[in-house]
């Protein structure tokens, strides 16, 4: 399960440096694959080994001045909703304002663990000046430097230490769990009633656990999963508006919890900048992948239809294209049982192992066929690659100089993998390790 830290605050108090330094320790694990590249608002950290995800609700404010401050109200609100943990940020530079009296009452009456972090506290005089901020009714301050990082290491022990401790899994683990993710209207619910409407056959239904989300078990068509199902959530919820944010933070916890992400987007519109954005929180989650082109009858159709709708959204998902799109109706249910069938195989190519000797054979000989180029008149081995047992496909390539395997190649060896063993829908990692 998740653990969802939320930070809010108004504009540069310093939210995005805080949350640049929670992020910080992950990204060195993260960055030793390729290609991986840190948006703004979402990151993931890990603080005596418990892990988390962390949300910069100010990435997404709105610059005009005039719906500033209802649109901060209203991403507090949502934070609320979502997160597990809020963190309220504040200036000791400007003391407290107005806007930070307006935040606490409405973080008051949340039932959340609330920390509230005096930030630029750079230094021991400031310590004194922090002392305005209990005003606020939150409790105990935490006095932080967001640049210097201290004060830090005890807010992020106090923030963990309010997450469940190895809460007891209610599902089972090699029972695939799939989310349907995706925009607004795209056609969620309309998908899920396809799938299981017409002759529900429920096991479980572990809704109501403390943290929301919403695991439903079914036998359909001869396979056993569980699905996440945001459509539900959303409708539950008090704030309605279409913005990416919402949307966004509502798909985090659901793509957390799932193994494969099945991600309907509307025929009609296309894929759009939102859709790339929920698509990124997959990618970045290695999480299975299908996609979903819905209202496929609404379409008029020739024969480079597909094509055409394949090759965009290829475009806007590369560099990992190797993902099953598929065209469906939820309302005429044209290929829901293929699309379930996708899924399913998605998450076994998600949980494949491929035998050591089976995978030198294949890749030694694409490495003999292209070798690294070398780089200032050194040449690189490659001598050796295995699949780790991570959770997701990751494979180790031991080499003499692995500072010189560059991205491009770091991409041909991943593509040879896909072309020899099916990955589809999987993202990959690549380490180069030193033999
Ligand atoms: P945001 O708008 O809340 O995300 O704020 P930013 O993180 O962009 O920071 C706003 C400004 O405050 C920037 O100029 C930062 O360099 C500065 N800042 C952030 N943290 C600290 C800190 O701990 N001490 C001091 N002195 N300045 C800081
Ligand atoms: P959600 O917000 O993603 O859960 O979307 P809904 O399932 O509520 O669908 C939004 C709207 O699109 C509804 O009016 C549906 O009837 C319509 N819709 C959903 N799927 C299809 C489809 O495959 N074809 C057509 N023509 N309309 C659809």
């Amino acid at each position: 399960m998740s653990n969802i830290i939320a930070i809010v605050g108004r504009p540069n108090v310093g939210k995005s440096t805080l949350f640049n330094r929670m992020t910080e320790s992950r990204k060195a694990i993260v960055d030793e694959s390729a290609g991986v590249t840190r948006d703004r608002q979402y990151g993931k950290g890990v603080w005596n080994g418990i892990e988390f995800s962390i949300i910069d609700t100010g990435g997404y404010a709105v610059n005009s001045e005039d719906i500033f401050e209802g649109e901060i109200r209203k991403q507090v609100m949502l934070a609320i909703e979502e997160a597990d943990a809020i963190l309220f940020v504040v200036d000791v530079e400007n003391g407290v304002t107005d806007m930070d009296e307006e935040v606490a009452a409405v973080l008051r009456r949340s039932k959340k663990n609330v920390f509230i972090a005096v930030n630029k506290v750079d230094n021991n005089a400031r310590i004194i000046d922090s002392h305005e901020f209990y005003s606020l009714g939150l409790g105990e301050l935490y006095c932080i430097s967001s640049m210097t990082g201290s004060g830090t290491g005890e807010l992020l022990d106090a923030i963990v230490d309010t997450f469940p401790k190895d809460e007891p899994e209610e599902i089972e683990e090699n029972v695939p769990r799939f989310a349907i993710i995706g925009r607004p209207n795209v056609g969620k619910s309309s998908f899920i009633n396809a799938l299981i409407g017409v002759d529900r056959n429920m096991v479980t239904d572990i809704a109501g656990t403390t943290r929301d989300a919403i695991h439903t078990r079914y036998n359909q068509f001869g396979h056993d999963f569980y699905l996440i199902d945001t459509a539900g959530l959303r409708k539950r919820t008090k704030v309605k508006e279409d913005v990416e944010f919402y949307s966004t933070m509502r798909s985090i916890r659901a793509i957390e919890d799932s193994d494969v992400c099945i991600l309907i987007i509307d025929a009609t519109r296309g894929m759009e900048a939102q859709d790339v954005s929920i698509f990124h929180l997959i990618d970045r989650n290695k999480k299975g992948l299908v996609i979903l082109v819905n209202k496929w009858d609404l379409i008029e159709k020739d024969n480079a239809s597909t094509n055409k709708f394949t090759k965009q959204i290829k475009e806007r998902i590369a560099p990992f294209v190797d993902v099953p799109i598929m065209f469906i109706s939820a309302l005429t249910k044209q290929r829901i049982l293929k699309a379930l069938e996708t899924a399913v195989e998605v998450f076994e190519n998600r949980s494949k192992k491929i035998k050591t000797s089976e995978l030198n054979e294949v890749m030694l000989k694409a490495i003999e066929d292209y070798p690294p180029p070398s780089i200032k008149g050194k040449f690189v081995k490659i001598k050796y690659v295995t699949q780790l047992p991570s959770q997701t496909p990751s494979f180790a390539f031991f080499a003499n100089l692995p500072q010189y395997v560059k991205e491009a190649y770091r991409r041909y060896l991943e593509n040879k993998i896909r072309e020899n063993f099916n990955f589809s829908g999987v993202p990959i990692q690549i380490y180069i390790r030193k033999k």
